[in-house]
């Protein structure tokens, strides 16, 4: 019997059998067909000996076949790896290669791209999406010459799912197992946390590679039988017609998400009166988009959560976005937050520390890396988030800044984050990064790294102008250094620890 999402399905077609699963490409696509595509999907991948533990790879745009082949392959208790298609070739070597990945399922336009790949990992079965050729026939093509026909394998909620990547901003990128429980219950604490209801459109326009759109988006939508207008990847003026189209009730994404369809020329136009229910992630949301959408009247649940935690792990109630300005939220029903000091003892209220989760939504580990999974872990069992911050006295979880970054000068602890949201706010700044420089005096003393708009005459006065009476004098950068771009990960996170490289030496 399967207890894991390998279950979804047959679960579905049974109670929602008519009910629309996906609207995709303005076709419609039932509960009942998504489920038998995925019997297929499970039943080709059998047929080619795929079997319990071995990894089922995709690379590709968002398409009803990713669904598919993330139930179908948890139905033989296979463990699907997502792939995110911003990676460059090493980048993608490195999944490969690390998650001995035994099918790969890839859209035809990386067909030249993981050739080389290919023959160097040794992937036993390689499908093209699409129709495919007669001598290398695509994924569609082998599905309707696969007999449909359920399998159901034994699978607890301990055994692995999934392996989600995490986005390599502190170094190379890790492979974070997910299990069945770990993806069950994000999906159970974002019904609970975000009101998600069998009514519900979830317009899904964030890549389904990435865990929050993932555990977050596609699995809370599945188990309630809501519906989702899948899109292969975010278009703004389209996103902002499909809302219209669909009543979308359901939005999520990263800020610059909710930027781009703001600054739409079809934004004032567009009737946006049935979504109830966005929400963002990933960095904090700019106050300047949060007007934006309150002037529509419609606010945001930010959150905050990581791969490790399959990803949510906190979220703020729209009603509270301006009580608690700034905040995360609360942790999400089933898990649990505290902070702690650096010998692991746990801090009161209001003090920042290391931010610890606990509970069923908390990876078990990382592949083939022990020595980083035992330091992932406290003594006791919670996750070591790597990331600081406090809790009020309310209990809600505010960011200072990643452990990796903070900055100590002169012994005073500095939060890059803090800064780079006031450089944010000056007029011509389109990026920012604060990053600690050695100082013979001060130990580490803060340097900004920015690019700007063409034309804009930014530099180390006009910033430090702009902090003076923000910030304490020691968290005021000494040096403004523009820059043509930063460095920046798959995800668009900035990789911190090449900048420091970079200006180590020019200190
Ligand atoms: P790696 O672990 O490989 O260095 P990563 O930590 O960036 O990369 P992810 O799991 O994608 O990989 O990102 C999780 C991190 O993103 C968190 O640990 C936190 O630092 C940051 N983060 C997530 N949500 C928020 C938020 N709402 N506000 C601020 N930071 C956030
Ligand atoms: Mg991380």
């Amino acid at each position: 019997h399967n207890h894991g999402l390998g279950a979804w399905m047959a679960k579905r077609r049974l109670k929602s059998p008519d009910k629309t699963a996906l609207i995709f490409d303005d076709r419609t696509v039932t509960y009942r067909e998504l489920a038998d595509g995925t019997d297929r999907v499970s039943a080709m991948l059998s047929r080619r000996g795929i079997r319990k533990g071995d990894r089922v790879a995709f690379l590709g745009e968002n398409s009803p076949e990713f669904l598919q082949l993330l139930f179908g392959a948890a139905q033989l208790g296979a463990v699907f790896v997502p792939i995110n298609t911003r990676l460059a070739a090493p980048e993608i070597l490195h999944v490969l290669a690390d998650s001995q990945v035994r099918a790969l399922i890839h859209d035809p336009s990386f067909t030249e791209r993981v050739a080389p790949l290919i023959s160097a990992v040794g992937i036993a079965h390689v499908i093209p999406t699409g129709e495919g050729t007669d001598a290398a026939p695509g994924l569609s093509r082998v599905l309707r010459d696969t007999p449909a026909g359920h399998t159901d394998v034994e699978v607890t909620l301990d055994d692995p799912a999934a392996i989600l990547y995490t986005s390599g901003t502190t170094g190379k990128s890790k492979g974070a197992i997910l299990s069945h429980q770990n993806l069950t219950w994000v999906a159970l604490n974002t019904l609970v946390d975000y009101d998600v209801v069998s009514d519900d459109v979830a317009l899904m326009i964030s890549p389904l590679f990435h865990a929050a759109s993932l555990g977050m988006g596609a699995l809370p939508i599945m188990l309630k039988g809501a519906t989702i207008v899948l899109e292969r990847g975010f278009e703004p003026g389209r996103a902002l017609a499909l809302i219209e189209r669909h009543g979308v009730t359901m939005l999520s994404g990263v800020p610059t998400t909710y930027q781009l369809l703001a600054d739409h020329p079809d934004w004032a136009s567009t009737d946006l009166s049935t979504l109830m229910k966005l929400t963002c992630g990933g960095s904090p949301v700019p106050t300047r988009i949060l007007n934006a959408y309150e002037d529509r009247g419609l606010s945001f649940s930010q959150g905050y959560g990581m791969t490790e935690t399959s990803p949510g792990a906190t979220s703020l109630h729209p009603t509270m976005t301006r009580t608690k300005q700034g905040s995360v939220g609360l942790p999400h029903f089933f898990t649990e937050v505290r902070i702690a000091d650096e010998q692991g003892a746990v801090v009161s209220r209001g003090t920042i520390g290391e931010i610890e989760i606990a509970g069923p939504n908390v990876f078990p580990g990382y592949l083939n890396l022990p020595q980083a999974t035992a330091e992932a872990f406290t003594a006791d069992g919670w996750l070591r988030t790597g990331d600081l911050g406090y809790l009020d006295t309310d209990g809600y979880l505010f960011i200072a800044d990643r452990l990796k970054d903070m900055i100590i000068s002169g012994g005073e602890n500095i939060y890059p984050a803090e800064i780079e949201n006031l450089i944010s706010d000056i007029d011509g700044v389109t990026g920012a990064a604060v990053i600690g420089v050695p100082d013979d005096r001060w130990g580490e003393v803060p340097w900004a790294v920015v690019t700007v708009r063409d034309g804009a005459t930014i530099n180390t006065d006009s910033v430090r102008a702009h902090l003076d009476g923000r910030l304490g004098r020691f968290k005021i950068p000494q040096r403004v250094v523009i820059v043509d771009e930063l460095p920046r990960t798959a995800s668009g996170k900035v990789r911190k620890a090449d900048l420091r490289t970079r200006f180590a030496s020019e200190a």
